[in-house]
């Protein structure tokens, strides 16, 4: 751990005491440095009612740092939010973004904007970059997807945090209900200052993403139904049409694509319309240039590990003293990676997020 830096986010003063004491006094004698940050005063912590609320707090942050003292922890950062009036919203992640920030760290925040107007003073000092979902280039398509009739918010929102100098990113999904959007999505964005404008296809099958929120089986079975308006893939008759779509904003943005406005090439947006007749068992799926599993891992809240977030878990961190280099030269996921690269993971074929990283991209890491 020597040289590495480690940030511990807690509610409560001592709460990271009991919770990981130990590793933390391991890692510091290891050489890490260490930060805790506590959210609240601390102040509610008595069971009696001979000392004051501002005396519990001063009490707990002295033994905090006697504490930190004891198992090496170099700095604590206090927030000093109200004790059980912690809101876990956007206000109080932009707090600790901002910390990690200073700490370092290169912070990424992925939002459905529709907050950002109001906290883009926030955002531009706690975070590197934003990627906001844009459903739709029109109001009535945003709000039959979200639920909510939020466009202008998020246009305006994306608008106030680029006039904060932060980099904005808008990433559509494309399915049944948005498809025909796509110009008026790109004007939207380009309009609002968006920086790059991103889209990818609908996932409807994989059972360790976002397949299970529509109608995904045990076979990853594809729900493309042209008679249920709900399902979010597209018909034979709208994959057609897609494809007319995808020409045209081939032919008109070619300025944007030359400029990196567009992230994704033509020859990728092509790749999209055969991804969504391959649904329809109308030709193969599209080969996914990937290398996810061999460059990165997925690490669930509970320690959960998988090769990416599309394929089955292969350990737990903590389960029988692992360490993360050691969980992932476990068999289990030693199979997935073999499998994976063989082409023999149905999840593969049918991904909707592929990620190659190339030799430069992993000298960076
Ligand atoms: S193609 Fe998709 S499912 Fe397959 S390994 Fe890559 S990210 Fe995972």
């Amino acid at each position: 751990m020597k040289g590495k830096r480690v940030m511990v986010v807690a509610a409560h003063p001592d709460d990271a005491d009991f919770y990981c004491g130990g590793t933390v006094a391991r890692w510091a004698a290891e050489g890490a440095q260490i930060t805790y940050l506590i959210c609240t005063d601390g102040a509610l912590g008595a069971d009696t009612d001979a000392v004051t609320m501002d005396q519990v707090a001063a009490l707990r942050r002295a033994e905090q740092h006697a504490a930190n003292a004891a198992l090496g922890v170099r700095e604590t950062i206090y927030l000093g939010y109200p004790d059980m009036s912690l809101a876990a919203g956007e206000e109080l992640r932009l707090a600790i973004a901002r910390r990690f920030r200073e700490q370092g760290a290169y912070v990424l925040l992925l939002t459905n904007g529709l907050l950002l107007a109001r906290q883009a003073a926030e955002a531009a000092a706690s975070v590197d970059e934003v990627i906001v979902s844009l459903d739709g280039g029109t109001a009535a398509t945003y709000a039959a997807i979200r639920g909510i009739d939020g466009l202008p918010r998020v246009l305006d929102g994306i608008r106030a945090v680029r006039a904060g100098g932060v980099p904005v990113v808008t990433r559509t999904t494309l399915q049944r209900q948005n498809f025909r959007e796509m110009p008026a999505i790109i004007q939207a964005a380009r309009e609002a200052g968006a920086n790059r404008i991103s889209f990818l296809t609908v996932d409807v099958s994989s059972l360790h993403a976002f397949g299970p929120r529509f109608t995904a089986d045990a076979a990853l079975t594809v729900v493309s139904e042209a008679s249920d308006p709900a399902a979010p893939a597209l018909s034979p008759a709208e994959v057609a049409e897609f494809a007319q779509v995808i020409e045209q904003v081939i032919a008109e943005y070619a300025d944007a694509f030359a400029s990196g406005l567009i992230a994704e090439s033509p020859d990728k947006l092509r790749r999209m319309v055969q991804y969504f007749a391959a649904l329809n068992g109308d030709g193969a799926f599209p080969a996914p240039r990937c290398n996810a599993p061999h460059t990165s891992v997925v690490v669930e809240v509970d320690g959960t590990l998988r090769p990416c977030y599309f394929l089955p878990a292969f350990g737990r961190l903590g389960a029988d003293a692992l360490r993360l280099s050691q969980a992932v030269n476990l068999p289990t996921a030693q199979a997935l990676r073999q499998a994976y690269r063989a082409g023999q993971r149905a999840e593969c074929e049918r991904c909707v997020c592929p990620l190659y990283k190339g030799p430069r991209a992993l000298l960076r890491m």
